[in-house]
Order: structure tokens, then sequence, then C-alpha cells
């Protein structure tokens, strides 16, 4: 089983490199060999099935090759050095997983009993982007995510029992709303009394870098901004609103989340989004794209199989509140996050206003800067994915800030303490306003629980194995996380459009059409109307009511209720080899 990304990547290049601490000493079992002084040194081999031997390395034949014991590293090893994984939460983990959400729907009692809980399912667009990579590769015509996400919703219905299934767009388009929302908050100054940062403002959605951020660098938690990831906001969304309008209360529903990473398990888990008066999380469990793939294999669901469904938009009693689905935001495939503010920038500016983007080390490393007409920057802000990138950024901002970086929560002091008294006005120099951070190399669409490609599979990279005895060098396809190739197309199926519609659909389907636009209005509406509905059940919204203006003091406190969390800085004591939390 894959953990973490973080933990897994070993072959990569651009992770937090396990520091010394993380060495763990393989137990020799072997007798001592005598000593001999005059005994040439050895060498250790690895054969074509990736055993390891230790044989002389002068070719003495009286030397018998050794086999060596091959070091694993499980959870139990982890020291939780660099934001990886501890075993608390590792247990965690454990608790969520599809064999787990399988036994739930078994001992879920039918309804009318007064015990069942109302299953519902939402999957992310990386995830169903994943799917139909694998799916495309395979097939003889594409496949795209809303067919994807017509099959999974099919398979889990009809098979599995759930009843609802969404996908998490909507969510981020209220994660993107309100994560404008407090940018323009901190741009002017807003909260820095509460000890709230000015800026840069810090991406949120990637419990991987919020993780590490809390374990290893706590002077950057004033900086992360506290809206909620789109599957925190989704669990909000269903236990609470979905819930009231299907008369359930949050511990009456058992929501399931399919993500990308594993790293969401931990999220979901986190006591901030636990709903202490019902006993319940927002989200109970949470399963990788490869789980539930999984799980459909193990069902004996084919997922390449299409279904009628999906010529034609999901019928109301599949979605009766009408939610859009497949919300399309334009910028990254991780969120979107830095592009969202730069259009709402550039959508309210007076004069016209000039982006351009330059990458830095990398594709990974981007700089978005945009001027005005007289060339002066009005907002400057980066991209930012994987570990080593995230390292340096860490130290750019806290240079820019002024802050020792890596003192954990003494630094946090100092940032809270220079953040109250700094502001855009005193920045000497033009830093950066806002990060778009993700922990893993390539964004979202290369979570470590994505479907890797198969062997054989266009897109699977060719890598290097050990040279045969007659010297050729061998090339097989690799089916590695990481492979750059293969998140290539998983990025390309998750910005295609449905592949191939047929080509005069009937005036029933036409809604599967919808121009994107409209369906961004209409988002926009709902997200409006269910924050009046929280606040004042049956109330409608006046009709000029936008996210972004005043609401009342009382939508404004709800709207953080909902849609906002906190961080704290996790001390690690460090007893020699040992680190407790
Ligand atoms: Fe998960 Fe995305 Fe962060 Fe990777 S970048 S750890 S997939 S949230």
């Amino acid at each position: 089983m894959a953990f973490s990304g973080a933990l897994t990547l070993t072959d990569l290049n651009d992770f937090i490199t396990p520091s010394q601490a993380c060495i763990k000493p393989v137990e020799q079992s072997n007798p001592a060999p005598v000593h001999d002084p005059g005994a040439a040194l050895t060498q250790i081999q690895v054969d074509s099935t990736g055993s390891y031997y230790e044989v002389s390395a002068v070719g003495r034949t009286d030397v018998d090759a050794k086999k060596l014991q091959t070091a694993e590293i499980s959870l139990n090893d982890c020291l939780a050095c660099s934001g990886c994984i501890t075993s608390a939460e590792s247990v965690l983990i454990t608790l969520q997983s599809h064999t787990e959400v399988l036994n739930f729907l078994e001992s879920n009692p039918i309804l009318p009993a007064a015990a069942h809980r109302t299953p519902v399912l939402s999957i992310a667009p990386q995830s169903l982007a994943s799917l139909a990579a694998a799916l495309s590769s395979s097939s003889a015509r594409p496949v795209g995510p809303a067919e994807v996400l017509a099959r999974v919703r099919a398979f889990a219905i009809r098979v599995l029992g759930f009843e609802h299934v969404f996908d998490t767009t909507f969510a981020r388009h209220i994660a993107l709303l309100e994560h404008a929302r407090e940018f323009s908050e901190r741009r002017s100054g807003k909260g820095k009394e509460k000890g709230v940062a000015p800026l840069p403002m810090l991406a949120s959605a990637c419990p991987g870098w919020v993780c590490y951020a809390e374990k290893t660098h706590a002077e950057m938690l004033p900086f992360i901004s506290a809206a909620k990831s789109p599957q925190q906001v989704m669990g909000t969304l269903v236990k609470e609103w979905m819930g009231a309008k299907w008369g359930r209360t949050p511990d009456q529903i058992y929501h399931v989340t399919v993500m990308p990473c594993y790293d969401k398990k931990l999220e979901a888990s986190r006591e901030d989004f636990c709903n202490d008066t019902y006993a319940t999380r927002d989200v109970d469990c949470v399963i990788t794209t490869g789980e539930l793939d999984l799980l459909m294999r193990e069902k004996g669901w084919d997922l390449s199989a299409p279904i009628p469904e999906e010529l034609s938009p999901p019928s109301p009693s599949l979605n009766p509140l009408a939610i859009p689905e497949l919300l399309a935001h334009p910028g990254s495939s991780s969120g979107s996050y830095l592009h969202s503010l730069i259009a709402a920038l550039v959508a309210s500016s007076q004069t016209p206003l000039t982006h351009t983007v330059r990458t830095l080390r990398n594709s990974d490393y981007e700089e978005h800067t945009v001027m005005d007409e007289s060339g002066a920057t009005v907002f400057r802000g980066a991209r930012c994915y994987g570990f080593r990138n995230l390292q340096n950024l860490v130290r750019k901002v806290g240079r820019e800030a002024g802050l020792q970086v890596g003192r954990g929560a003494a630094g946090r002091v100092g940032a809270l303490r220079r953040a109250r008294k700094a502001g855009p006005e005193s920045e000497q120099e033009k830093g950066y306003d806002y990060v778009e951070v993700m922990a893993c190399p390539g964004g979202c669409v290369n979570g470590g629980g994505q479907l890797r490609p198969m062997l054989g599979q266009e897109g699977a990279a060719l890598e290097s194995l050990p040279a045969t005895e007659d010297g050729l060098e061998v090339q097989a396809p690799s089916a590695k996380w990481g492979d750059r190739a293969w998140t290539k197309k998983v990025e390309e199926a998750y910005w295609g459009a449905p592949p191939t519609p047929p080509p005069t659909p009937p005036p029933e389907v036409i809604g599967l059409e919808e121009r994107e636009e409209e369906k961004r209005r209409r988002a926009d509406r709902l997200a409006v109307e269910l924050l009046y509905e929280m606040c004042s059940p049956g109330q409608d919204p006046p009709g000029d009511a936008a996210w972004d203006v005043h609401m009342g003091e009382r939508a404004d406190e709800m709207r953080r209720r909902l849609f906002r969390t906190q961080y704290r800085a996790v001390e690690g004591e460090v007893v020699g080899l040992a680190v407790k939390w």
C-alpha cells in the first residue's frame, strides 16, 4: 500500500530528502565474516529480479555471493522528520480504505430503519482525469471526465448503494470565492489586529504542504490562507446544507470522497473538520483514485464500457439541487487558485493590465506579474509545485518577511509580530502577493493516489534496467509514480472537453452542452443562495448579492464558520534518533 506521496517519492528528484535521522540500519543476521587481512573488498550486485548480492570485487571464486536483506521502510520507521507522516497519522489513514467503505455499506441498515445513514460520494476532478487518461490509453476513442463521472455514478449507485454522487468542482468554486475574499481582506490590511498576516497569501488546498508547514515551518502558518480546501468545503455542503434539505442531520450522512492523494485522508481527519455536536466528521472516509479503481475491479464493474446515462445530463432525481457539474476553472489543474485571483483583478480593473508569466527553475515554478499601463507592478504571484521548489519558496518568503526560517513556533511569533507591523505599503520591493503552493511535482494530477500508467501504455516512460549478461542495456516501460509523460496525459484528460459528442444531440441532451459561462453564473448564484439559506432558512437573498460584498455580520460570521479553518504548529521533540510529536 502506498502512503503519502512524500513517503513514497524515493526515486524522484523533487521531494523532501530523507534526513540523516531517517536512515534505517539493516539488521544483518548472517554470521560475521572471519577476519582476513588479505581479503578483497566486496561489492554489491543487483540481479535481474532486483535482489541484492554481496560479491568479491576482484573475482575471488571462494567467496560466495551473499544475498542481502532488502531494506524496507514501514510507517513505524518514519521519524516524522519533515512533514511526512507520523505513526498516529498512519492509524488514521488505515482507518480510511475502500474496505472500510464496503464494511460500512454492508452494515448500513436499510431504510426506513432509524439508524440508516445516507451514503454520499464526492469525486475530485483530478481523480476523474486520472481514470479518463487510463481508459483513453487503452481505448480506440478518448474518454472524458464527464463520461467517467457518469460511469462512476452508475457504479456507486447501482452496485454499491450510494444515494448521491457529486463531483467536487462546485465546492471548489466556493473555495475559490472564499479564497478571493480572504485575499482582498489581507490586501486591505483587514484582520491585521487579529494576527492575520498580510501578504503573501499562500494556498491552503494541499494538505501535504500544510502538514509540512505545521511540522517544520510554523513561521509560515500566518501566511497560509484560512479558506478550506474543496474537499472540506464539500464536506460542509454535504453534511450541513444538503443534509438540511434532505432532512438528515450530519451524523445521519456517510460521506466518502475520492481524491488524488493519501494526504487528503489526513486532512479529513483533522480535528477542525469534526462536528462535535453530532460526533461526526465532514468527510467520513477518503479513498484514493487507485482505491476506487480497485473497488470497481473487485466488484467486476467495467469502467471502459459506455452506459446510456453518459449521453444525457443527470436526471433531476440524481441532482435535485441542480448543482453545476464539472465546472471548469481555467488556470491550473490543481485548483486554479492563482489564476482566479489574477482573473478577478483584471476583471475589476478600470484600466488595461498586462499579465506576464516567467518560468523560473523548472516548469513547476512560474512567476506571474500583472502590470498597469505605466509598467508598475500591481500583483506578483507564483505557482510553486514540488518540495524542492517549495523549500526555496519558504526561504524566499521568510527572507522577504524578515523571518528566521525553520525556527518553528519561535519563528512564528516573529512572523506575527512583523506581520502586525508590516503591510503592503511598507514593502520596499514588490514581493509575492500570492503563491499557489502544491506539494506534488506536477500538482494534483500527479498525486500519490492516482493511477499509474500500466506497462506498455502510451505515456509510460522507458527506464534503463541493469545490463544483461551479454552487455545489452534493456529498456522497459516504467509504471512509476511521477512519470512526466503520464502526468501530461492526465493533464490533457483533465482539460479535455467531453469527447466527440453525438453529432446531432437530441433536444433533451442539449444541457450537456451548457456553456461554461452559464454554468459559472449558476454556480455563483447558488453559492450566495446557500449562504443565505444557512443564515436564515427560507429567506431569499437580495437579487444583487454577491459573495464578495458585505452581506451583514451574520452572513459574514456564517461564511467564516462554514468555509474557513485554522492551523497550528506541531512541536517535534528530538531525542537522539527518536522524534516525538
Ligand atoms: Fe494531494 Fe494535490 Fe497536495 Fe499532491 S499537490 S499532496 S495531490 S493536494
